[in-house]
């Protein structure tokens, strides 16, 4: 928390509003506040807010420019069919979905509208992808209508100053209706976008820079790390980043590379990549400052790791010399000159558990692995453990006793590792329920932190005093799992 603020000192939303409106000046615009000052037609603020939802803007400013040479207007848009969609939106994230829902567009505006773009958020939801968030955005922006747009970044500072204690955009937004001056409905968006993007960044905030720095309370923020190994931190601690991506080419199209350099890993394993490294595009393959080593499984899009390392290995170990889990891309391992980085994706056992006896030869083999490395050097192993160990570990462990990733054969795997005095890093230094670092996409589960922690940065007995400290990051997003960190000297 600032020194200048007690929790009880009430929060100036104006003052703070006004700093942020002189402090964003000079940030980047939002793109759809952009076409909404650039054309000033509901249309197209509504097809370029529909390419935005998880897309970065430079990539949503170039689809809709494509798309609007060809389809200015409803009319024009009925006369292109799903697959030039498709070919014109390529590569928003979920560019088929969105090729779909504007190709049901003008019919739906035509029948319903009179081919116009309603303002009244009621009749904005009926539209095909546009939900609340857009739909106040629409109003707001396209029409210049009173409206409050709470996005993902909106959600997240207004909670950090504590103007609002919520758990989801749509709470989020219910408060500031009851709460916000009316005035600031419409520019708040635009405001806390560009002030998300560009300074009060979702993950490592920029506070030590921030215009604010003397008002914000900062709650819940994990502020940035100076980077590790490369900024003379007097720890000389690496950090190490693991993250269950859950389909690296997925991730891609939703910012990879920008989340990676705002992470500013020394190694970065992956999980479940899904991909052989030729379908990767380039600039995921080869990132700027690191070497890069893929072990992906033989079935295409299934499994795999891969280790990103600003320091090349000396050598490297794809799998563990176990064919069965060797073909499915599950181990990647660097040496380095003083520990091995074992990179790891576990088995599921499955919802049926069929998976479960595979699961236990595959720990009992990973065990004797990373046991033989330990007898020569320091040993991390990371990735997705696909276990959450204690009650501690998971949101519902009651519900869960009988369920893959929580049954009593898993839990007992990983209790004979500790036994055995390997370290979970993230418990040396959070004894704490409540972190987790998998959600379900289900029931907005990750909103309301109905989680598991199952991934995981482990070290062997003998290197306890290298780690310098562990965390969890939710606040990246981008899959089903957010990453975890350690930093290890
Ligand atoms: S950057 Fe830091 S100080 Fe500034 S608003 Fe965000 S959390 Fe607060």
């Amino acid at each position: 928390m600032s020194p200048l603020l007690s929790k009880e000192m009430p929060f100036d939303i104006e003052k703070v509003l006004q700093i942020l409106e002189e402090e964003v000046r000079n940030f980047h615009v939002p793109v759809v506040d952009l076409i909404a000052v650039q054309t000033h037609d509901p249309f197209k603020v509504l097809v370029a807010t529909i390419l935005s939802a998880r897309t970065r803007d430079e990539v949503t400013a170039k689809a809709a420019a494509r798309l609007f040479a060809k389809a200015p207007t409803p009319q024009t848009l009925a006369a292109l069919d799903e697959e030039t969609l498709r070919q014109l939106v390529f590569p928003v994230g979920f560019y088929k979905n969105k090729a779909r829902y504007l190709a049901a567009l003008p019919d739906i505006l035509e029948k319903n509208f009179a081919s116009q773009v309603p303002c009244e958020i009621e009749q904005l939801i009926t539209l095909p992808g546009v939900g609340r968030k857009t739909a106040n955005l629409v109003r707001a922006q396209g029409f210049g209508k009173s409206a409050i747009c709470v996005d993902t970044h909106v959600h997240r500072i207004m909670n950090i100053w504590g103007y609002v204690q919520t758990t989801s955009p749509l709470q989020t937004e219910m408060a500031l209706r009851e709460k916000l001056p009316e005035q600031y409905w419409i520019k708040v968006n635009s405001l806390l976008v560009a002030f998300g993007q560009g300074r009060c960044r979702p993950v490592g905030p920029h506070c030590d820079s921030c215009v604010l720095s003397n008002l914000c309370p900062r709650i819940g923020v994990t502020p940035r790390k100076m980077t590790p190994g490369r900024s003379g931190q007097q720890s000389g601690a690496k950090r190490l980043i693991s993250w269950n991506v859950n389909g690296l080419r997925a991730v891609a199209a939703k910012g990879f590379t920008e989340i990676v350099k705002e992470l500013a890993p020394d190694i970065l394993a992956l999980q479940e990549i899904k991909a052989l490294p030729e379908q990767l595009p380039d600039s995921v393959r080869e990132i700027a400052g690191f070497s890069s080593y893929f072990h992906s499984a033989l079935k295409k899009g299934y499994s795999g790791v891969a280790t990103y390392s600003r320091i090349a290995a000396d050598k490297v170990y794809y799998g563990i010399g176990d064919q069965r889990f060797d073909e499915e891309g599950r181990v990647l391992t660097l040496e380095f000159s003083d520990f091995y980085f074992v990179n790891c994706y576990f088995p599921n056992s499955r919802h049926d558990l069929s998976r479960l006896g595979l699961k236990h030869d595959f720990n009992q083999a990973l065990h004797e692995f990373v046991e033989d490395l330990a007898r020569k050097k320091s040993v991390v192993i990371c990735g997705d453990f696909n276990v959450a160990h204690t009650e501690k570990d998971l949101a519902n462990p009651e519900a869960n006793v009988k369920n893959a990733g929580f049954t009593p054969e898993e839990r007992k795997w990983m209790d004979s590792y500790v036994e055995r005095g390997w370290i979970d890093t993230f418990r040396q230094y959070n004894q704490e329920p409540g972190h987790y670092s998998w959600w379900s996409y289900r029931s907005g589960a990750r909103a309301r932190n109905i989680g598991w922690r199952i991934d995981y940065f482990f070290v062997d007995p003998a290197s306890r005093s290298r780690t310098v400290g562990a965390e969890i990051l939710t606040n990246v997003q981008g899959s089903d799992h957010c990453p975890v960190a350690l930093d290890f000297k």
